[in-house]
């Protein structure tokens, strides 16, 4: 089951998600994005978006919905995070596989080969959720 299009940012009921997904042995795929921090950003918050006057997405947006979803309380669950796009997310992941917890994720082609500066060019598709980050994930 996923929360893709409408993530779930109230850890009770996320941690509900887990403990009854993990009965039934289904594996829950969150899209990492806290909607507060989201809320009105159109691109990466960055350099690029203060030179467009564009409001943008800070990388914590994706990061503490990671942290806060498993910290400590799914590590027999299945857990996927959707279409990641910051350093500190991977960190995150990588951390958590160290702990022996259940935690995949991907990336998307796009997150690996265009970076914010593909927003200059006011093409509507360059405007996505998570947004697209300076540098390449690969370079990061
Ligand atoms: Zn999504």
């Amino acid at each position: 089951m996923s929360d893709d299009g409408a993530p779930v940012f109230d850890a009770e009921i996320m941690r509900r998600v887990l403990e009854y997904a993990g009965m039934f042995d289904v594996p829950v795929i969150q899209h990492c994005e806290e909607p507060s921090l989201v809320r009105g950003g159109v691109m990466n918050e960055g350099f690029v978006a203060t030179e467009l006057g564009l409001p943008g997405i800070p990388s914590v947006a994706e990061e503490i919905m990671i942290a806060v979803t498993f910290f400590d309380r799914i590590h027999q669950l299945s857990y996927h995070v959707a279409h990641m796009s910051t350093a500190g997310s991977v960190k995150l992941v990588r951390e958590a596989k160290q702990k022996g917890i259940a935690i995949t994720c991907e990336v998307t082609p796009h997150h690996f080969t265009l970076t914010d500066d593909a927003v200059r060019s006011f093409d509507t598709n360059t405007k996505m959720n998570p947004p697209l980050r300076p540098g390449t994930m690969l370079k990061r």
